[in-house]
């Protein structure tokens, strides 16, 4: 699948010159996954609560598919942390 990106970047999960696929999942599906205790990495792995998230390399997009839709979210600011 491709996804032309707003500002023109043409987004696929095969293409890392375009596009960065990461993966999400929300921590408590990920703790009580654990606290199943799934027997082999391969249990663990197909039973992940996972969603992909793919970012722009260009504007730094994201683009979330969330289920059944699909989640866009635009850096607003960028925040240092001066410690
Ligand atoms: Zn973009």
């Amino acid at each position: 699948m491709k996804i032309v990106c707003e500002c023109g970047n043409i987004l696929d999960d095969e293409n890392l010159e375009t596009t960065i696929p990461l993966t999400v999942f929300p921590d408590n599906d990920y703790y009580d996954l654990l606290e199943s205790n799934p027997k082999t990495v391969e249990e663990l792995v197909d039973r992940m609560p996972v969603a992909p998230m793919w970012e722009c390399k260009v504007c730094g997009r994201l683009y979330y598919f969330n289920t059944g839709k699909l989640d866009v979210y635009k850096l607003e600011k960028e925040i240092f942390d001066d410690e």
